[in-house]
């Protein structure tokens, strides 16, 4: 696996294990675990190990790993049986909420979800 950690990242330091996380999933290209502050019963954060600012700086090279979390997100949804209605977001930028500069996806469920989101 091609590692580019970057120092003082948040989430490359989760993956790393050097920050503590409730880990849900693990494989060669994803590290998945739960959202400190959930905003539903199931809210899992999805990442690439390659360390991606976020989806406007994903380039054509990206497109696998930025693809393969939401793959990762619908295998996670069968496993907890919430495949009733759930949403993967993809906050980009700070106007959207993006507080975090690692590529996540937000796996969001289990509960009745608002349209449009806030
Ligand atoms: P964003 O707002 O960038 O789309 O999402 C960042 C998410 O990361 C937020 O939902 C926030 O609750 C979560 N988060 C921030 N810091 C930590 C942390 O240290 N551990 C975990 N597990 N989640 C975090
Ligand atoms: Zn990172």
């Amino acid at each position: 696996m091609m590692s580019n950690f970057e120092a003082g990242c948040l989430f490359c330091r989760i993956i790393q294990g050097q920050v503590p996380s409730k880990k849900v999933y693990e494989d060669e290209h994803t590290y998945a675990f739960q959202d400190i502050n959930p905003q539903a019963p199931t809210h899992v954060l999805i990442v690439p190990k390659r360390h991606i600012r976020g989806l406007k700086e994903a380039r054509p090279e990206d497109a696998v790993d930025v693809g393969y979390c939401h793959i990762v997100a619908a295998k996670l949804a069968r496993q907890r049986e919430i495949e009733g209605g759930y949403r993967t977001v993809l906050n980009v930028g700070p106007g959207a909420g993006q507080s975090v500069f690692h590529l996540h996806v937000h796996l969001l469920g289990g509960r009745q979800l608002g349209w449009p989101p806030g």
